[in-house]
């Protein structure tokens, strides 16, 4: 049994059949996978949900499948945190870490995402995936295709940070490191699908694909106790993320799992890639491409392909968008980790110094559920800090060294 009614232009409004493809041949506007809402409302309950196993398929109705999965059963479900210690540094009330930082099995939410467009693409009866990644959907991609024993082709700028690249590779996958940014991989990608018939997971399978975001919001939703926070702060790459949290609180509410809260929704990229918030912030109807120079090199696209949605939701929603330069970032990862005990990667960095920032601005209210999203994990992009936190003490296996150098440490 299928939800799914096929994909739908999200410019022109054109219906096209469940296949591989990504753009619209009326218009060239981006297809999005669109569902049968009236029968999915009669099929799914909090109660229904409730019961099955905790991992993204517990909202199977609202992921673009036909059959079971067969890829990333165990993915999702990552903790969410009620971060009393976060609130009081930034004077917040009630803040909370959606902690995707530990999403199985790579550490980030890109897990989500691979695991519904491999699990899509068998259906289609691919054997081979591919990928054009700025780090984590080559982690993702890497080690979910081996474990469902499908072929893959990874692409990446060759100057990723060195566990980005180790963590593809140690999977025994078909690493090609393109010197250039992601900007360039994702041109060549594109020649690369047209004429190589695999499963981009980005590209021709980006409308499956980009739904399994939608989990994340799910998630939310519900380990609040069925409620939409009055404000998300979400990190920004394509925009895609973005786009499909917004989605996903619209179905929860179309489908009464959730009251209408107006929850707001703010953007966060770095301020050495930042299109989509320059954009916003200059009230453009396009943003402007531009070079990548930040250490947030899984946020850094230049040429974001859900930028103009991204920045729709943001301004629909109410919400708004900020950047953070590189010692803001660098400062986010030590708050996060300093008072929650998490450490993310840079990306993580760039949503809470951005969360920061807009309530310093007075735009994040100070008494109104807050909910950052933390995508990615510290472990993975170790040289961005490595200069900025403290060494260990080194002291010789002695207790009269251990002593003198307790005098100096003790408070
Ligand atoms: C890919 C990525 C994002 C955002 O991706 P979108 O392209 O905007 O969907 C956010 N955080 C991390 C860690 C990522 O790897
Ligand atoms: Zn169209």
């Amino acid at each position: 049994m299928s939800f799914v009614k096929g994909l739908k232009c999200k410019e022109c409004g054109e219906e096209y059949p469940k296949e591989p493809l990504h753009v619209c041949e009326m218009c060239f506007g981006p297809l999005e996978a669109a569902y049968k809402y009236d029968e999915i409302k009669e099929s799914i309950s909090r109660e229904i949900i409730e019961k099955r196993d905790h991992n993204i398929w517990r909202y199977k109705e609202l992921l673009p499948i036909d059959k079971d999965p067969t890829i990333g059963l165990e993915v999702g479900h990552t903790p969410l945190i009620r971060a009393h210690n976060l609130g009081k540094a930034l004077g917040v009330s009630e803040i909370y870490i959606k902690n995707d930082a530990v999403c199985f099995p790579t550490l980030s939410f890109k897990d989500r995402v691979v695991s519904v467009a491999l699990s899509k693409a068998i259906e289609f009866g691919f054997d081979t995936a591919a990928c054009a990644s700025t780090g984590n959907l080559a982690n993702a991609v890497a080690a979910l295709t081996t474990a469902g024993n499908l072929k893959n082709y990874i692409f990446i700028p060759y100057d990723l940070e060195q566990a980005k690249i180790i963590g593809t590779t140690v999977y025994g996958a078909n690493v090609i490191g393109i010197k250039g940014a992601y900007d360039d991989v994702n041109r060549l990608c594109s020649e690369v699908a047209g004429k190589f018939g695999w499963a981009f997971v980005n590209i021709n399978m980006r409308p499956y694909y980009a739904e399994g975001s939608k989990s994340l919001a799910f998630e939310v939703m519900e380990q609040l106790g069925w409620r939409t926070p009055k404000h998300m702060v979400i990190p920004m790459a394509s925009g895609s993320l973005l786009t499909k949290v917004w989605k996903a609180i619209k179905e929860f509410e179309i489908m009464g799992l959730v009251k209408e809260n107006g929850t707001k929704i703010y953007g966060a990229q770095a301020k050495g890639c930042s299109p989509i918030t320059t954009a916003l912030k200059n009230k453009w109807e396009i943003f402007k491409p531009v070079k990548p120079n930040t250490i947030a090199k899984s946020l850094a696209i230049g040429t974001p392909a859900d930028g103009f949605y991204a920045m729709q939701v943001m301004n629909e929603s109410g919400g708004w968008g900020e950047d953070a330069t590189d010692q803001e970032i660098i400062d986010g990862i030590k708050l996060l980790a300093s008072t929650e005990g998490i450490f993310t990667e840079t990306a993580g960095g760039v949503t809470i110094a951005v969360t920061k920032k807009l309530i310093e601005q007075g735009v994040l209210p100070k008494n109104e559920s807050i909910v950052v999203c933390i995508t990615g994990n510290g472990l993975k992009t170790q040289e961005a800090i490595v200069d900025d936190i403290s060494e260990p003490h080194i002291i010789d296996a002695n207790l009269e060294e251990f002593e003198e150098l307790y005098e100096t440490l003790k408070d």
